[in-house]
């Protein structure tokens, strides 16, 4: 095991090198928001209005998707509280943000900020980290599953991105209702049910055809840029007994332009660091990482990790590898052998490992 450090340990290594504005909110973020969505307002009503030919509700549904997107990105920085500090407006304009993913800043708040920053890659305690095989073998279905050839597990595994986010908000909203106090419930469910009264409302008032091109098919892209980002931030990096983010968490590397329309949501192990500054200022942070622990910061440009999820499977044997559990073959995470520029180079066969045949080697060695 490496010698691992809490967010804390790092933060309070930076900090006294940034300039006190960093630490300040930054409202001007909400102009990008305001874009977006009047961007999704005129495209429900363009196709709900108009009779377009289906190739143009195709486009505007993607314009959609991307928008929907895009303001859920802005909507996890504003429940973070680094856009706005009144908690009733941070609240407001979250529930706003991720109107599409039908997720209110109550459950939001406890599952993002409280669980999965606060225990992240813990393998009980994190609710976005991937099972081990220990914790895979007490669920016989989904254990069948990984009885399937890779190629049609890394298919269903990719097509499911597309409905995860909403799927994994609504169990985590069940599963979390009974941790907040009873006063508090009856506004968790109308957080809850407010937006998913609007979507189905809106199907009987433009009808099949119509909404699948207003919600279904911009909800599934949504979904997808949201999950790809959520899966490569962590799912290839090991689980840690330590919550240290630059041994469990992952920057991508996407173009520049990217970064403008996801609001800079790319620069995750950064985020993790300092979750209460704007993600405007990570790239600042960046500098500061690299200068100080080059050997320990990982990042990857995103279509790799991408490829390399496909590669690999969701299971941990142990805290560092990952498992193909019929065949046995292990597939090291970041940081334990994982190669993050040639992520194709990454089998070796569990039984070779354990001959001695193979060598694990650690590519950072801190
Ligand atoms: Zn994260
Ligand atoms: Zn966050």
């Amino acid at each position: 095991m490496k010698d691992l450090h809490t967010f804390g340990w790092y933060a309070a290594r930076i900090s006294p090198h940034l300039p006190a504005q960093v630490f300040q909110p930054v409202p001007a973020r909400l102009w990008g928001g305001l874009a977006y969505l009047l961007v999704s307002l005129a495209g429900i009503l363009t196709i709900g209005l108009l009779d377009l030919h289906p190739g143009l509700n195709l486009l505007i549904a993607l314009v959609l998707g991307l928008s929907f997107a895009g303001k859920c990105f802005l909507g996890h920085e504003i429940l973070h509280g680094t856009v706005v500090r009144r908690p009733w407006l941070r609240d407001f304009l979250g529930a706003i943000a991720f109107f599409p993913m039908s997720t209110g800043p109550g459950l939001w708040r406890k599952w993002h900020n409280v669980t999965h920053h606060v225990h992240t890659q813990h393998d009980v305690n994190d609710p976005d980290a991937w099972s081990t095989l220990e914790q895979l073998m007490k669920r016989p279905l989904l254990s069948h599953m990984y009885r399937l050839p890779r190629f049609v597990r890394s298919t269903g595994y990719f097509s499911f991105l597309t409905i995860n986010f909403s799927f994994v908000a609504t169990r985590n909203f069940f599963v979390n209702l009974k941790n907040f106090e009873a006063k508090k419930r009856p506004l968790l469910w109308m957080q809850f049910l407010i937006p998913w009264g609007t979507w189905i409302g809106l199907l009987f008032m433009v009808g099949l055809e119509k909404w699948i091109f207003a919600y279904l098919i911009p909800a599934l892209i949504a979904n997808f840029i949201l999950s790809a980002y959520i899966a490569t931030n962590h799912n290839l990096n090991p689980l840690t007994a330590v919550n240290d983010p630059l041994a469990n968490s992952l920057s991508v590397r996407v173009p520049k332009w990217v970064d403008v329309l996801h609001f800079n949501f790319s620069y995750h192990a950064e985020h993790h660091l300092f979750p209460g500054i704007s993600p405007k200022y990570y790239p600042l942070v960046k500098e500061h990482i690299l200068k100080m622990w080059p050997e320990r910061y990982h990042s990857m440009s995103f279509g790799k990790a991408m490829l390399a999820l496909w590669k690999t499977p969701r299971i941990y044997k142990t805290h560092e590898d990952l498992v193909d559990p019929i065949p046995g073959n292990l597939y090291p995470t970041i940081g334990y052998g994982l190669d993050t520029e040639h992520p194709e180079q990454v089998s070796y066969r569990a039984a070779d490992v354990e001959a001695g045949r193979v060598e694990k080697k650690a590519n950072a060695e801190v």
